[in-house]
């Protein structure tokens, strides 16, 4: 074992009391320094005396991401400029960007999250790690080059784009893993093949580190079989760190949570209660050692649970169930909730469908029209219409199955959808709000 692993197997009863201690130091720093915290805290009538069991934790308030944009730029920030290293800050696609500002320590914390993931993914250092994720404001690149060099990789920093040139280097250099979103992954595929480069014949590939996006177990299952690697997923959000807050194992199908740094809880997004573990709902997290901008009970709107039971690779860390939706990311279509991943999880059922799909959704005065554009693989593209036409009902056929709509199915060609380099935008929505 690496000795960067260690804390993946604390004993259970030494990390709840190691939450607890870190819980008491980082929830007095954030009253004393972070005016909005105080100010929720006292309206509530809690205080930071009052934690002294972890379900105390119940009691404090939560943050959101408007939050961070109300306070923006440094309204949350609680370390001097002094102890400041590094600025990131989350696209929020409208209006003003969030801002983390982060301490070295900061930085230290989420890099070993990241090379946690990437030990426990089977890289080494004699692997060499091609970044594919963006470098910049995004924590994509910055997190991965990091968490890479701290395991010992040899790290290859090509960003996002300039596909062409990424293909020939992971060939020249030999590349053994890449970091980069799914969707980006799955351009880069068929740009190989266009160049006549097949992953498994041409290069060294065997690991994908693929995150900052949702993506089914279906696209994975694509993703592995098109190159030949091991698909990895890994989690995290800038407002708790970047990528490396949990990453999955390979034996479960989830995703271990580096709950010694990042503490996770499942609430009820209405009521706002805590459940359970083994119930499904918001996920939340607080950050127990990041004094750079530390997140208090932070709701990040992405769907998941925390499971019971101990993973049989012998982790203590709790396990999550891969994020398939975002609160945020759901459709409502003639009165019914849908999430993306539900359409993907059917369209992926159907063998000559390609891993490129649009979601288009758009409205008239009395109806909304609900259309997903399907890009089938080059032999099932004919010209015999009947052939199409039998294609497109199945497509249909497996769509409906699952979300029990009937969208218009529009089959397109190899190629016709817009690719991304980053975070993929698959839903078009024209609908008048
Ligand atoms: P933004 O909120 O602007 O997209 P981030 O880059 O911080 O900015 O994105 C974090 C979000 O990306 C997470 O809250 C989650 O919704 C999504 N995400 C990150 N990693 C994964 C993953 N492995 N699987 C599914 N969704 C993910
Ligand atoms: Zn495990």
């Amino acid at each position: 074992m690496h000795p960067i692993s260690k804390p993946d197997y604390m004993p259970v009863d030494e990390l709840r009391a190691m939450q607890l201690r870190k819980l008491q130091k980082i929830i007095p720093y954030e009253y004393e320094r972070v005016p909005l915290f105080r100010r929720r805290c006292d309206e509530k009538g809690v205080h930071p005396r009052d934690l002294a069991t972890l379900k105390d934790l119940a009691r404090f308030p939560f943050m959101k991401k408007t939050d961070l944009r109300d306070e923006y730029p440094l309204g949350l920030t609680a370390a001097p400029m002094h102890d400041i290293v590094r600025f990131h800050c989350s696209s929020g696609t409208t209006g003003k960007p969030i801002c983390i500002p982060s301490t070295q320590g900061d930085i230290d914390i989420w890099s070993e999250g990241v090379a946690r993931c990437l030990a426990m993914y089977g890289l080494t250092a004699d692997d060499i790690l091609q970044v594919s994720y963006g470098y910049g404001l995004f924590t994509g690149g910055l997190g991965a080059h990091y968490g890479g060099e701290k395991l010992g990789c040899a790290v290859l920093p090509t960003g996002a784009g300039n596909t062409e040139k990424q293909i020939m280097l992971m060939q020249d250099l030999g590349v053994t893993a890449i970091a980069c979103t799914p969707s980006y992954f799955l351009h880069l595929a068929t740009t190989a093949e266009k160049m006549g480069v097949d992953f498994r014949r041409d290069t060294k590939l065997r690991h994908g580190i693929f995150g900052a996006e949702p993506w089914t177990n279906e696209i994975r299952a694509k993703i592995e079989s098109i190159a030949g690697i091991t698909a990895h997923d890994i989690y995290g959000l800038t407002e708790i760190a970047g990528p490396g807050v949990a990453g999955n194992c390979g034996r479960c199908n989830g995703l271990h949570v580096w709950e010694d740094h990042f503490y996770p809880e499942i609430i009820d997004p209405d009521t706002l209660e805590v459940l359970p573990d083994g119930e499904q709902g918001e996920l939340v997290f607080t950050t127990l050692d990041r004094f750079g901008t530390p997140m208090i009970r932070y709701r990040t709107r992405d769907i998941s649970r925390l499971q019971t039971g101990r993973c049989e690779c012998g982790r203590t860390m709790r396990v999550m169930d891969r994020i398939s939706a975002r609160s945020d990311d759901m459709l409502i279509v003639h009165g019914v909730n849908v999430f993306p991943s539900q359409i993907e999880t059917g369209l992926m059922k159907v063998p000559e469908v390609a891993p490129h799909y649009q979601i288009v959704l758009s409205s008239t005065d009395t109806l909304d029209l609900f259309e997903i554009k399907v890009e089938v693989v080059a032999e099932a593209f004919s010209d015999n219409i009947r052939d199409l036409e039998a294609l497109r009902r199945r497509v249909l056929a497996a769509v409906k199955g699952i979300i029990g709509l009937t969208p218009k199915i529009t089959l397109v060609g190899p190629g016709t959808l817009p690719r991304s380099e980053g975070k993929i935008k698959r839903v078009i929505d024209n609908r008048r709000k």
